[in-house]
């Protein structure tokens, strides 16, 4: 049954058909019969973190692969993206205090960092490093320490509800667009120098610390309250030092420790990590890929949906991304399970290395779709792409003119309330009338805004449409983001049936619809 959807009132205002009897259909199967949490169960708790090339991202990959054909669907298979690095993993690791007293201190490793081989015992010393001159004061009086790398920072009591949703006036307040000021060179110039001048300490106190014997180093956990918000150090590169084992520490574990040597007290840790690099030499990451296919006319064109794979390894990578992962299976399972039969080719993308810089997204947008020439400058070429200039004419693969639109999750476990437009105003009216059967589970709002720092980037970087939706935040930025409490106990299943249902909707309807999404321009670099 076709119901016709008027858009925004005026004459431009196309007529969006919305499929009602699919989308009753697809609510039934979501609401009703759905396997996400069991989906979801099983990335966080059977598998856990999935860092990218890790062994449990391998395993990632096959499971979701296995899922994918028991579904029924076809071209199940993993694409590689080269030489990302080498695979890396932990087993367990403890810091305690020898002196003044006794204690147990809360700290996890950086991925990519060495273990200690069996407990180290050491005094701690504070250090300030902040740029690699200032290594040579320390030169010859750190073998056997134990460094704290930063200074001890004052306890911040929260203002705000750990937990959020949108009320009616936040919603309201994303319809604001703000025009965007002239780009700002030298903020950008900052930005990179901010980068190289990061990578350049990073590199000589990898090696600096290896060659004057420091057992390990400590840093201050970004956020308070006992949460470990740990990310990547050493090098994941099989040609570069992996430095010292290098540990985050619980803020409240961290700053006595600074306090106690300030009070002149000789403070002793005893160290124990036990990790291990996976790989010797540099390996290929993997996305896993699978499709609905399309059928007649339209079958060579293609509607993507897609989330990263790949987390930290404090957590497990629960809200950051498995729940994405999860709802965008269960739009593939529900779309089977419904029976539908697409005109466009429905495919769906679970990424590898978005943590390290949207790697995987990026590389596939490259081989299928368009990508710009590589940079032929030695200091862009040693640049993340999110940081290089555009240079040189886009080159476009025979995908790009067949490419309808990318639906990307990754902004937690929160439920769907809108989606983000990515300044495509083309868009709107069709969204619009697509989110009109979500009205009543909270998902209304279709705003004009663009929303950055995830794999739809990668499309979006060329032309190509790609979306993101609004969701309800819910803890994901005062306790789970990156942390080690990124586990399953913060997603509602209730929100991930609701997000499920509409991206099945949502890929649906792009797949047969009569013409492609619309594009915006492409800007000139
Ligand atoms: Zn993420």
């Amino acid at each position: 049954m076709l119901v016709l959807c008027l858009g925004v009132s005026g004459v431009a205002a196309a007529q969006e058909p919305v499929d009602l009897d699919m989308v009753n259909r697809i609510r039934q199967e979501a609401f009703h019969n759905s396997q996400v949490m069991a989906t979801f169960s099983h990335l966080t708790e059977s598998i856990g973190p999935r860092l990218t090339n890790s062994p449990q991202m391998a395993k990632a990959n096959a499971w979701t692969r296995e899922q994918f054909s028991n579904w029924g669907l076809v071209n199940v298979h993993d694409e590689a993206f080269d030489d990302f690095g080498r695979g890396w993993e932990f087993s367990n690791a403890s810091v305690e205090m020898l002196s003044p007293r006794t204690s147990p201190l809360h700290a996890l490793p950086k991925a990519w960092t060495p273990g200690t081989n069996g407990p180290v015992e050491g005094v701690v010393m504070v250090v300030d490093i902040k740029k690699p001159a200032d290594l040579e004061k320390y030169k010859g009086k750190l073998a056997g320490k134990i460094l704290l790398l930063d200074e001890a920072r004052e306890y911040e009591r929260a203002v705000d509800a750990d937990s959020h949703r949108h009320d009616a006036a936040g919603l309201a307040e994303l319809q604001t667009f703000a025009v965007p000021k002239d780009v700002d060179d030298k903020a950008r110039a900052k930005r990179i120098k901010r980068y190289t001048d990061r990578r350049a300490l990073a590199l000589a106190s990898n090696k600096f610390f290896v060659d004057e014997g420091v057992l390990a180093t400590l840093s201050i956990s970004g956020w308070d309250n006992g949460i470990l918000r740990v990310g990547g150090g050493g090098s994941r590169k099989a040609d570069e030092s992996v430095g010292v084992p290098e540990l985050v520490m619980a803020a409240e574990h961290y700053n006595p420790l600074v306090r106690a040597i300030e009070h002149k007290q000789v403070v002793k840790l005893r160290v124990n990590v036990q990790a291990r690099f996976t790989d010797e030499a540099n390996q290929p990451g993997y996305n896993t890929l699978a499709e609905i296919p399309g059928s007649g006319s339209k079958a060579g064109e293609i509607v993507m949906l897609g989330a990263h794979m790949d987390s930290w390894h404090t957590g497990t990578g629960a809200s950051d991304n498995a729940a994405g992962v999860a709802v965008m299976m269960e739009a593939m399972r529900i779309l089977k399970a419904v029976g539908a039969k697409p005109r466009r080719t429905i495919r769906v993308a679970l990424w590898s290395g978005e943590e390290q810089g949207l790697i995987g997204s990026h590389d596939y947008v490259a081989r299928h779709f368009a990508a710009y020439p590589e940079p032929t400058d030695p200091v862009q070429r040693a640049l993340p792409s999110s940081l290089r200039d555009s240079t040189g004419t886009l080159q476009k693969k025979r995908d790009y003119d067949r490419f309808s639109a990318y639906f990307n999750m990754d902004n937690g476990s929160g439920r769907f309330r809108g989606i983000y437009a990515q300044e495509n105003l083309a868009v709107m009216p069709i969204f619009k009338a697509w989110l009109e059967p979500f009205h009543d589970v909270g998902a209304t709002t279709v705003v004009a805004r663009n929303t950055g720092s995830t794999d739809h980037i990668s499309f979006d970087r060329v032309g190509l449409p790609g979306f993101q939706f609004i969701q309800d935040r819910l803890d994901y930025f005062s306790n789970v983001h990156h942390s080690d409490l990124d586990t399953w106990d913060h997603a509602e299943p209730e929100d991930l049936k609701q997000a499920a249902a509409i991206v099945a909707s949502f890929v649906y309807h792009a797949a047969m619809r009569e013409e492609k999404l619309p594009r915006k321009p492409l800007l000139d670099n």
